[in-house]
């Protein structure tokens, strides 16, 4: 057990890493943040913070001396500078890292586990994009393998012929069949170093153009009637991983049962609701796994709760959200809102 008092490493330095810092601070442990970006969010509430690049070894390696552990809060820091860790734990691993990095691997990790996946292919070239569309038909999604987030990567097929205008670069790419769905819900757990599981509650969630706008739980009794499935093959991957921390994994509610989209080894956007709107918040739930203490509930803390993203430049009236007592806001301290890009979120409990 790493005993509060201790300093907790986070890698990246974005909202989420503003959340964990929180929470940690919550349970006496001082946090250090690791981030390539001088502007962190995270970085202004925690103890200490490095702005180096994720290959500086020298700097990794002072970082690690600092930390009791090392976590992260973003998925794409690069596995390899992580071996300047030495002997500091990682949690959760870097075969979390590698797997959930890449679409690919990801997916096929996933089926080993008898899970269900949209139908995809892997693509590398303008030949590869062609077979593609001949195998599963269009409409369809072109994805990078890696570094995509928030819609960003993705390419829409909805005619064969649309793959013309389409530029390769030489990133690696995946193909992906559209799935029919009814809702996409999420699935987030946390996992102890003793292998305990606990699950929240999963959101309903709604995105809009690949961002996700809204998450609700309790989710809809269409939803509800596939969780139990979506849970197993989670409990499976992070099992399978020997994960430890929380975990995040997106599914798609279809006629057939819930499809797997992607997963997360980390706190997630459609957890944030978890803050008030459970009695143990992800980001709490997190350090606790990390350092070894027990797991707190995971229950409902409300009737239903939902969370709504602010996003980009969108105008908002603060004052008529803090009026409202069922509202709780959040600011992440972003200086620029630019189009896409997650400012703060609003989650609203009801009793
Ligand atoms: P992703 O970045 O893979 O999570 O995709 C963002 C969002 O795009 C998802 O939450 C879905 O709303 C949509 N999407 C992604 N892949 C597919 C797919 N294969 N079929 C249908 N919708 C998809």
């Amino acid at each position: 057990m790493i005993p509060p008092g201790e300093t907790i490493g986070i890698l990246g330095g974005g909202q989420l890493g503003r959340m964990l810092a929180k929470a940690a601070a919550q349970l006496g442990y001082r946090v250090h943040v690791y981030a390539p970006e001088a502007d962190s969010v995270a970085a202004e509430v925690c103890a200490r913070f490095t702005n180096a690049h994720w290959d500086d070894a020298a700097a990794m390696a002072e970082f690690a001396a600092d930390c009791a552990v090392v976590t992260y809060e973003f998925e794409n820091v690069p596995v390899g500078p992580l071996k300047a860790l030495g002997s500091v734990p990682l949690h959760p691993n870097a075969r979390a890292l590698e797997v959930a990095q890449d679409r690919l691997n990801e997916k096929e990790f996933v089926e080993q586990l008898g899970g269900r996946t949209a139908p995809y292919m892997a693509v590398d070239t303008r030949e590869d994009l062609d077979a593609a569309l001949t195998r599963l038909g269009s409409p369809g999604i072109l994805k990078t393998r890696r570094e995509g987030y928030d819609g960003k990567g993705q390419w829409r097929i909805n005619a064969d012929h649309e793959a013309d205008g389409i530029a390769f670069s030489g990133q690696p790419l995946i193909y992906e069949g559209l799935v029919r769905f009814s809702a996409e819900f999420s699935v987030i757990l946390a996992r102890g170093h003793d292998g305990r599981i606990a699950f929240w509650d999963s959101a309903e969630n709604v995105h809009k153009g690949g961002i996700l706008a809204l998450s609700t739980a309790p989710a809809s009794d269409a939803v509800l009637a596939q969780v139990e499935e979506a849970r197993a093959l989670a409990a499976k991957v992070a099992d399978g991983l020997d994960y430890v921390g929380v975990a995040a994994f997106e599914f798609f509610a279809t006629s057939d049962g819930p499809v797997f989209n992607e997963m997360a080894p980390r706190v997630h956007n459609s957890g944030h609701w978890t803050i008030e709107g459970a009695v143990t918040s992800q980001f709490e739930n997190h350090i606790r796994a990390i350092c070894g203490l027990p797991l707190g509930d995971t229950r409902l803390a409300a009737t239903k709760v939902e969370m709504r993203n602010i996003i980009g430049e969108a105008a908002e009236d603060w004052a008529a959200i803090l009026a409202d007592p069922a509202n709780h806001l959040h600011l992440y301290g972003k200086g620029a809102a630019r189009p896409g890009r997650k400012m703060g979120h609003v989650t609203r409990l009801t009793f």
